[in-house]
C-alpha cells in the first residue's frame, strides 16, 4: 500500500501480498471519528495481517490502520504486551530471589 511505501526494503517482503495494493490510502487514515470499518474489511482478508500488524506494533505506528486495528486497539495491545512483560519479569525476580 502506498503508506506503507517508507517501510525499509529488506522488512517489507510481505508488502508484495498485501491486500490493499491499489487501494486508496486515505481509507486507511479516516478522519478522526470516521468509520474504520472499509479499510478493516479489506484487512479481513489480508494474508500478511499478522505481519503487517507486528510491523506497526515494533514501530510504533500511531497513525491509520495496520493489520485490521485501529491506534486505539493498537495501543491497547502494546500496553497488555508491557504488562505481561512486567509480569514475567517481576515473576523471574521472585524465581531468583
Ligand atoms: S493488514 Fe490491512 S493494512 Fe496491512 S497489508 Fe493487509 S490490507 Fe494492508
Amino acid at each position: 500500500m502506498a503508506m506503507h511505501s517508507d517501510i525499509d526494503a529488506e522488512e517489507k517482503a510481505w508488502q508484495d501480498y498485501a491486500n490493499c495494493l491499489g487501494v486508496d490510502p486515505d481509507l486507511f487514515f479516516p478522519e478522526r471519528g470516521a468509520s474504520t470499518r472499509e479499510a478493516k474489511e479489506v484487512c479481513r482478508g489480508c494474508v500478511v495481517r499478522d505481519d503487517c500488524l507486528e510491523y506497526a506494533l515494533q514501530n510504533g505506528e500511531k497513525f491509520g490502520i495496520w493489520g485490521g486495528m485501529s491506534e486505539r486497539e493498537r495501543r491497547r495491545i502494546r500496553r497488555q504486551r508491557a504488562l505481561a512483560r512486567a509480569a514475567a519479569a517481576a515473576q523471574a525476580d521472585g524465581v531468583t530471589a
